[in-house]
Protein backbone atom coordinates (compact mmCIF):
# COMPACT_ATOMS: atom_id res chain seq x y z
CA UNK A 1 0.00 0.00 0.00
CA UNK A 2 0.89 3.76 -0.68
CA UNK A 3 0.14 6.29 1.83
CA UNK A 4 1.93 8.73 -0.22
CA UNK A 5 -0.71 10.58 -2.11
CA UNK A 6 -0.99 14.06 -0.90
CA UNK A 7 1.06 17.12 -0.27
CA UNK A 8 4.92 15.65 -0.23
CA UNK A 9 8.09 16.69 1.33
CA UNK A 10 10.97 17.37 -0.67
CA UNK A 11 13.32 17.05 2.26
CA UNK A 12 16.81 17.13 0.30
CA UNK A 13 19.49 20.02 0.78
CA UNK A 14 18.14 21.48 -2.36
CA UNK A 15 16.19 22.23 -4.55
CA UNK A 16 14.36 23.28 -1.09
CA UNK A 17 10.65 23.48 -1.32
CA UNK A 18 9.06 26.09 -2.95
CA UNK A 19 6.88 28.39 -1.51
CA UNK A 20 3.63 29.17 -3.23
CA UNK A 21 3.73 32.60 -3.24
CA UNK A 22 7.64 32.12 -5.00
CA UNK A 23 5.37 29.91 -7.63
CA UNK A 24 2.31 32.14 -8.22
CA UNK A 25 4.76 34.90 -8.18
CA UNK A 26 6.63 32.95 -11.42
CA UNK A 27 2.90 31.88 -12.80
CA UNK A 28 2.78 35.32 -15.00
CA UNK A 29 3.04 36.13 -19.15
CA UNK A 30 6.81 37.18 -19.72
CA UNK A 31 7.60 40.84 -19.16
CA UNK A 32 8.98 43.33 -21.37
CA UNK A 33 12.56 42.97 -20.55
CA UNK A 34 13.53 46.61 -22.00
CA UNK A 35 11.82 48.47 -19.59
CA UNK A 36 9.11 49.35 -17.50
CA UNK A 37 8.69 46.81 -14.18
CA UNK A 38 11.37 44.05 -14.37
CA UNK A 39 13.77 46.74 -14.44
CA UNK A 40 12.49 48.20 -10.95
CA UNK A 41 12.28 44.91 -9.81
CA UNK A 42 15.72 44.10 -11.04
CA UNK A 43 17.38 47.11 -9.25
CA UNK A 44 14.99 45.87 -5.58
CA UNK A 45 17.13 42.74 -5.52
CA UNK A 46 20.80 43.72 -5.34
CA UNK A 47 20.15 45.78 -1.46
CA UNK A 48 18.27 42.28 -0.23
CA UNK A 49 20.87 40.56 -1.95
CA UNK A 50 22.91 42.28 0.21
CA UNK A 51 21.15 42.65 3.57
CA UNK A 52 21.10 38.58 3.47
CA UNK A 53 24.81 38.14 2.90
CA UNK A 54 24.91 41.52 6.01
CA UNK A 55 26.94 43.48 3.20
CA UNK A 56 27.62 46.29 1.54
CA UNK A 57 29.88 44.63 -1.18
CA UNK A 58 29.02 44.51 -4.82
CA UNK A 59 26.63 41.38 -5.82
CA UNK A 60 26.70 40.14 -9.78
CA UNK A 61 23.64 37.69 -10.61
CA UNK A 62 24.70 34.62 -13.24
CA UNK A 63 22.07 32.40 -15.03
CA UNK A 64 23.39 29.05 -13.89
CA UNK A 65 23.44 27.18 -10.83
CA UNK A 66 26.08 26.81 -7.87
CA UNK A 67 28.58 25.88 -10.09
CA UNK A 68 27.94 28.10 -12.34
CA UNK A 69 28.96 30.97 -9.56
CA UNK A 70 31.93 28.83 -8.72
CA UNK A 71 33.68 29.32 -11.84
CA UNK A 72 32.63 32.79 -12.24
CA UNK A 73 34.30 33.26 -8.59
CA UNK A 74 37.26 31.86 -9.53
CA UNK A 75 38.16 33.62 -12.94
CA UNK A 76 37.43 37.38 -11.74
CA UNK A 77 40.09 36.33 -9.13
CA UNK A 78 43.02 34.28 -10.65
CA UNK A 79 44.38 33.26 -13.63
CA UNK A 80 45.70 30.28 -14.70
CA UNK A 81 48.66 29.31 -12.87
CA UNK A 82 47.76 31.07 -9.89
CA UNK A 83 47.40 28.85 -6.21
CA UNK A 84 44.36 28.41 -4.50
CA UNK A 85 44.41 26.74 -1.25
CA UNK A 86 41.38 24.51 -0.20
CA UNK A 87 39.75 23.81 2.59
CA UNK A 88 37.61 20.82 2.65
CA UNK A 89 34.87 19.50 5.02
CA UNK A 90 33.66 17.19 2.40
CA UNK A 91 32.63 16.39 -1.30
CA UNK A 92 31.66 19.97 -2.13
CA UNK A 93 34.92 21.73 -1.24
CA UNK A 94 37.03 19.05 -3.29
CA UNK A 95 34.51 19.96 -6.16
CA UNK A 96 35.13 23.67 -5.83
CA UNK A 97 38.90 22.99 -6.20
CA UNK A 98 38.32 20.81 -9.28
CA UNK A 99 36.61 23.28 -11.05
CA UNK A 100 39.70 25.53 -10.13
CA UNK A 101 41.62 22.63 -11.51
CA UNK A 102 39.89 22.85 -14.66
CA UNK A 103 40.31 26.27 -15.48
CA UNK A 104 44.37 25.81 -15.14
CA UNK A 105 44.90 27.08 -11.23
CA UNK A 106 46.97 25.02 -8.78
CA UNK A 107 44.85 23.72 -6.06
CA UNK A 108 46.72 22.44 -2.99
CA UNK A 109 43.74 20.55 -0.71
CA UNK A 110 43.72 21.49 2.93
CA UNK A 111 41.55 18.27 4.33
CA UNK A 112 39.84 18.11 7.28
CA UNK A 113 38.03 14.88 6.53
CA UNK A 114 34.13 14.26 6.78
CA UNK A 115 33.11 15.27 10.36
CA UNK A 116 35.50 18.05 11.65
CA UNK A 117 35.20 21.88 10.34
CA UNK A 118 38.35 23.84 9.04
CA UNK A 119 40.97 23.78 11.88
CA UNK A 120 41.87 27.43 11.92
CA UNK A 121 45.67 26.67 13.24
CA UNK A 122 46.45 24.34 10.52
CA UNK A 123 45.18 27.24 8.38
CA UNK A 124 46.95 29.70 9.70
CA UNK A 125 50.39 27.57 10.12
CA UNK A 126 50.04 26.66 6.28
CA UNK A 127 49.80 29.93 5.41
CA UNK A 128 52.29 31.15 7.42
CA UNK A 129 54.60 28.70 5.70
CA UNK A 130 53.71 30.40 2.50
CA UNK A 131 56.83 32.71 2.68
CA UNK A 132 56.75 33.91 -1.10
CA UNK A 133 52.77 34.51 -1.03
CA UNK A 134 51.74 32.13 -3.54
CA UNK A 135 48.53 31.50 -2.37
CA UNK A 136 45.85 34.25 -4.08
CA UNK A 137 42.63 32.47 -2.56
CA UNK A 138 41.76 30.84 0.47
CA UNK A 139 38.38 28.12 -0.36
CA UNK A 140 35.95 26.89 2.16
CA UNK A 141 32.09 25.79 2.24
CA UNK A 142 30.36 27.70 5.25
CA UNK A 143 28.45 24.34 5.26
CA UNK A 144 29.57 21.18 3.36
CA UNK A 145 26.36 19.89 2.13
CA UNK A 146 27.66 16.66 1.84
CA UNK A 147 28.62 16.04 5.45
CA UNK A 148 26.64 18.95 7.12
CA UNK A 149 29.69 20.31 8.70
CA UNK A 150 29.80 24.27 9.24
CA UNK A 151 32.72 25.85 9.61
CA UNK A 152 34.00 28.77 11.72
CA UNK A 153 34.19 31.80 9.19
CA UNK A 154 35.69 34.37 11.40
CA UNK A 155 38.36 32.22 12.26
CA UNK A 156 39.31 31.58 9.27
CA UNK A 157 39.78 35.62 8.54
CA UNK A 158 41.61 35.61 12.39
CA UNK A 159 43.60 32.96 10.63
CA UNK A 160 44.74 35.38 7.56
CA UNK A 161 44.80 38.31 9.66
CA UNK A 162 47.17 36.36 12.43
CA UNK A 163 49.89 35.10 9.25
CA UNK A 164 49.82 38.33 8.13
CA UNK A 165 49.06 36.51 4.65
CA UNK A 166 46.76 39.09 2.12
CA UNK A 167 45.13 35.98 -0.22
CA UNK A 168 41.48 36.60 -0.05
CA UNK A 169 38.85 34.41 1.34
CA UNK A 170 36.45 33.09 -0.62
CA UNK A 171 33.52 31.38 0.85
CA UNK A 172 30.63 28.96 -0.67
CA UNK A 173 27.42 29.91 1.26
CA UNK A 174 25.08 27.89 -1.17
CA UNK A 175 23.51 25.59 1.23
CA UNK A 176 24.08 28.02 4.46
CA UNK A 177 22.41 31.72 2.70
CA UNK A 178 19.26 32.73 4.35
CA UNK A 179 19.44 29.39 7.19
CA UNK A 180 22.94 29.72 9.26
CA UNK A 181 24.07 33.46 9.96
CA UNK A 182 26.74 34.42 8.19
CA UNK A 183 28.51 38.35 8.04
CA UNK A 184 30.30 38.82 5.13
CA UNK A 185 31.24 42.23 6.38
CA UNK A 186 31.87 41.31 10.14
CA UNK A 187 33.84 38.19 9.24
CA UNK A 188 35.80 39.75 6.34
CA UNK A 189 35.32 37.52 3.33
CA UNK A 190 36.22 38.86 0.05
CA UNK A 191 33.88 36.65 -2.22
CA UNK A 192 31.02 34.73 -1.33
CA UNK A 193 29.14 32.66 -3.23
CA UNK A 194 25.67 31.39 -3.12
CA UNK A 195 22.95 30.04 -5.43
CA UNK A 196 19.12 30.38 -5.33
CA UNK A 197 17.25 27.13 -4.79
CA UNK A 198 18.15 26.51 -1.24
CA UNK A 199 17.71 28.90 1.47
CA UNK A 200 16.46 31.42 -0.91
CA UNK A 201 13.44 29.01 -1.89
CA UNK A 202 13.27 29.44 -5.41
CA UNK A 203 13.53 26.86 -8.15
CA UNK A 204 17.19 26.47 -9.48
CA UNK A 205 18.62 28.51 -12.22
CA UNK A 206 19.98 31.81 -10.71
CA UNK A 207 23.10 32.10 -8.65
CA UNK A 208 25.93 35.21 -7.18
CA UNK A 209 28.84 36.17 -6.42
CA UNK A 210 29.24 38.89 -3.93
CA UNK A 211 32.85 40.64 -3.88
CA UNK A 212 34.32 43.27 -2.00
CA UNK A 213 36.69 46.25 -3.21
CA UNK A 214 39.58 44.07 -1.96
CA UNK A 215 38.51 41.16 -4.38
CA UNK A 216 37.86 43.23 -7.59
CA UNK A 217 41.12 45.00 -7.58
CA UNK A 218 42.63 41.63 -8.05
CA UNK A 219 40.90 40.96 -10.82
CA UNK A 220 43.00 39.71 -13.62
CA UNK A 221 44.24 41.56 -16.84
CA UNK A 222 41.55 39.17 -19.45
CA UNK A 223 38.20 37.82 -17.87
CA UNK A 224 35.63 36.87 -20.54
CA UNK A 225 32.76 39.01 -20.97
CA UNK A 226 30.38 36.73 -20.27
CA UNK A 227 31.76 36.16 -16.35
CA UNK A 228 33.10 39.16 -15.52
CA UNK A 229 31.60 40.44 -12.64
CA UNK A 230 32.12 44.28 -13.06
CA UNK A 231 29.41 45.02 -15.55
CA UNK A 232 26.46 42.64 -13.82
CA UNK A 233 27.17 44.40 -10.05
CA UNK A 234 27.46 47.63 -12.26
CA UNK A 235 25.13 48.03 -15.43
CA UNK A 236 25.64 50.39 -17.68
CA UNK A 237 22.42 49.53 -19.52
CA UNK A 238 19.87 46.81 -18.02
CA UNK A 239 21.01 43.69 -20.36
CA UNK A 240 24.44 43.74 -18.84
CA UNK A 241 22.84 42.60 -15.07
CA UNK A 242 23.00 39.26 -16.99
CA UNK A 243 24.76 39.92 -20.09
CA UNK A 244 21.75 39.08 -22.06
CA UNK A 245 18.37 38.14 -21.67
CA UNK A 246 17.35 38.21 -18.53
CA UNK A 247 16.20 34.67 -16.41
CA UNK A 248 12.16 36.78 -15.85
CA UNK A 249 10.92 34.65 -14.08
CA UNK A 250 13.95 33.96 -11.38
CA UNK A 251 13.85 37.56 -11.16
CA UNK A 252 10.01 37.53 -10.00
CA UNK A 253 10.45 34.11 -7.81
CA UNK A 254 13.34 35.39 -5.85
CA UNK A 255 11.69 38.90 -5.32
CA UNK A 256 8.64 37.09 -3.54
CA UNK A 257 11.48 34.94 -1.94
CA UNK A 258 13.10 37.87 -0.40
CA UNK A 259 9.81 39.06 0.70
CA UNK A 260 8.97 36.37 2.64
CA UNK A 261 12.50 36.68 4.22
CA UNK A 262 12.16 40.30 4.71
CA UNK A 263 8.76 39.73 6.84
CA UNK A 264 9.72 37.17 8.80
CA UNK A 265 12.97 38.87 9.53
CA UNK A 266 16.50 37.56 8.87
CA UNK A 267 17.24 37.34 12.43
CA UNK A 268 13.85 35.26 12.67
CA UNK A 269 14.65 32.99 10.32
CA UNK A 270 17.69 32.33 11.89
CA UNK A 271 16.21 31.35 14.85
CA UNK A 272 13.38 29.25 13.13
CA UNK A 273 16.30 27.40 11.49
CA UNK A 274 18.23 26.81 14.49
CA UNK A 275 14.89 25.32 16.46
CA UNK A 276 13.99 23.24 14.17
CA UNK A 277 17.54 21.89 13.52
CA UNK A 278 17.67 21.11 17.21
CA UNK A 279 14.52 18.73 17.39
CA UNK A 280 15.64 16.97 14.71
CA UNK A 281 19.00 16.09 16.22
CA UNK A 282 17.36 15.74 19.59
CA UNK A 283 15.29 13.19 17.59
CA UNK A 284 18.18 11.38 15.61
CA UNK A 285 20.11 11.23 19.43
CA UNK A 286 17.04 9.26 20.84
CA UNK A 287 16.90 6.89 17.73
CA UNK A 288 20.73 6.54 18.14
CA UNK A 289 20.97 5.57 21.40
CA UNK A 290 20.27 1.91 20.44
CA UNK A 291 21.21 1.21 17.24
CA UNK A 292 23.21 1.76 14.49
CA UNK A 293 22.12 5.57 13.77
CA UNK A 294 24.26 8.09 14.50
CA UNK A 295 24.16 11.62 13.77
CA UNK A 296 27.94 12.44 11.10
CA UNK A 297 29.04 15.27 12.92
CA UNK A 298 28.95 14.60 17.42
CA UNK A 299 29.53 18.60 18.07
CA UNK A 300 26.00 20.03 17.18
CA UNK A 301 28.40 23.60 17.14
CA UNK A 302 30.01 22.09 14.11
CA UNK A 303 26.25 21.41 12.64
CA UNK A 304 24.68 23.01 9.34
CA UNK A 305 21.60 24.12 10.60
CA UNK A 306 20.46 23.54 6.92
CA UNK A 307 21.22 19.91 6.19
CA UNK A 308 21.69 17.19 8.59
CA UNK A 309 23.70 13.63 7.72
CA UNK A 310 23.41 10.47 9.19
CA UNK A 311 24.63 7.44 9.41
CA UNK A 312 23.17 3.41 9.90
CA UNK A 313 24.89 0.11 8.27
CA UNK A 314 25.15 -0.23 4.26
CA UNK A 315 21.66 -0.63 2.92
CA UNK A 316 20.19 0.47 5.48
CA UNK A 317 19.97 4.35 4.94
CA UNK A 318 18.95 3.33 0.67
CA UNK A 319 15.94 1.09 2.34
CA UNK A 320 14.70 4.08 4.68
CA UNK A 321 14.68 6.92 2.48
CA UNK A 322 13.05 4.62 -0.51
CA UNK A 323 10.17 3.62 2.00
CA UNK A 324 9.77 7.32 3.44
CA UNK A 325 9.10 8.52 -0.19
CA UNK A 326 7.43 5.61 -1.86
CA UNK A 327 5.47 4.90 0.70
CA UNK A 328 4.94 8.08 2.94
CA UNK A 329 5.72 10.97 0.61
CA UNK A 330 8.74 12.03 2.35
CA UNK A 331 11.87 12.69 0.09
CA UNK A 332 15.25 12.28 1.44
CA UNK A 333 18.92 13.21 0.46
CA UNK A 334 21.46 10.40 -0.73
CA UNK A 335 24.37 9.87 0.92
CA UNK A 336 26.37 11.87 -1.49
CA UNK A 337 30.18 11.50 -1.86
CA UNK A 338 29.86 8.92 1.18
CA UNK A 339 31.32 5.52 1.53
CA UNK A 340 29.10 3.26 0.99
CA UNK A 341 26.68 5.88 -0.17
CA UNK A 342 24.18 3.02 0.69
CA UNK A 343 24.32 3.62 4.68
CA UNK A 344 24.62 7.34 4.29
CA UNK A 345 21.62 9.82 4.39
CA UNK A 346 20.49 13.69 4.56
CA UNK A 347 17.74 15.56 5.78
CA UNK A 348 17.56 19.15 3.97
CA UNK A 349 15.93 21.94 6.90
CA UNK A 350 16.58 24.62 4.37
CA UNK A 351 14.13 27.91 3.57
CA UNK A 352 10.23 27.12 3.41
CA UNK A 353 9.54 24.85 6.79
CA UNK A 354 8.02 24.89 9.85
CA UNK A 355 7.22 22.81 13.18
CA UNK A 356 4.65 20.76 11.68
CA UNK A 357 6.92 20.10 8.78
CA UNK A 358 9.44 19.11 10.39
CA UNK A 359 7.48 17.16 13.15
CA UNK A 360 5.72 15.16 10.26
CA UNK A 361 9.45 14.05 8.60
CA UNK A 362 10.15 12.97 11.86
CA UNK A 363 7.21 10.96 12.55
CA UNK A 364 7.79 9.77 9.10
CA UNK A 365 11.38 8.62 9.74
CA UNK A 366 10.06 7.07 13.02
CA UNK A 367 7.52 4.88 10.85
CA UNK A 368 10.18 4.08 8.35
CA UNK A 369 12.70 2.84 10.68
CA UNK A 370 10.17 0.90 11.99
CA UNK A 371 9.04 -0.84 8.17
CA UNK A 372 12.49 -0.88 7.23
CA UNK A 373 13.07 -2.97 10.31
CA UNK A 374 16.32 -0.78 11.33
CA UNK A 375 17.29 -0.95 15.73
CA UNK A 376 16.42 2.20 17.40
CA UNK A 377 16.09 3.96 20.51
CA UNK A 378 12.64 5.74 21.99
CA UNK A 379 11.56 8.65 22.58
CA UNK A 380 12.60 10.78 19.56
CA UNK A 381 9.28 12.46 18.84
CA UNK A 382 8.45 13.07 22.30
CA UNK A 383 12.49 14.48 22.61
CA UNK A 384 11.72 16.53 19.00
CA UNK A 385 8.41 18.26 20.53
CA UNK A 386 9.91 18.83 23.97
CA UNK A 387 12.66 21.37 21.85
CA UNK A 388 9.78 22.42 19.53
CA UNK A 389 7.36 23.61 22.51
CA UNK A 390 10.29 25.11 24.40
CA UNK A 391 11.04 27.58 21.08
C1 LIG B 1 24.29 22.75 -3.69
C2 LIG B 1 25.68 23.13 -3.43
C3 LIG B 1 26.62 23.35 -4.46
C4 LIG B 1 26.29 23.10 -5.89
O1 LIG B 1 25.24 23.90 -6.32
P1 LIG B 1 24.55 23.52 -7.72
O2 LIG B 1 23.44 24.51 -7.80
O3 LIG B 1 24.07 22.11 -7.58
O4 LIG B 1 25.55 23.68 -8.79
C5 LIG B 1 27.87 23.77 -4.11
N1 LIG B 1 28.24 23.97 -2.84
C6 LIG B 1 27.39 23.76 -1.82
C7 LIG B 1 27.86 23.99 -0.42
C8 LIG B 1 26.09 23.33 -2.08
O5 LIG B 1 25.25 23.11 -1.06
Amino acid sequence: MSLSHGRSYLAIPGPSVIPDAVLRAMHRASPNIYEGELHDLTASLIPDLQMVARTTADVAIYIGNGHAAWEAALVNICAPGDLVLVCATGRFGHGWGEMAKGLGLDVEILEFGQQAPVDAARLEARLRADTDGRIKAVLACHVDTSTGVKSDVAAMRAALTASGHDALLMIDCIASLGCDDFRMDDWGVDVMVAACQKGLMTPAGISFVWFNARADARQPAQVSTYWNWRPRARPAQFYQYFCGTAPTHHLYGLRAALDLIKAEGLDAVFARHTVLARALWAAFEAWGAQGPLHLNVSDAAHRSHAVTSLCMAEGQADALRHWCEHTAGLTLGIGLGRQPESAYFRVGHMGHINAQMMMGALGTIQAGLMATGVAHGPGALDAAAAVIAAG
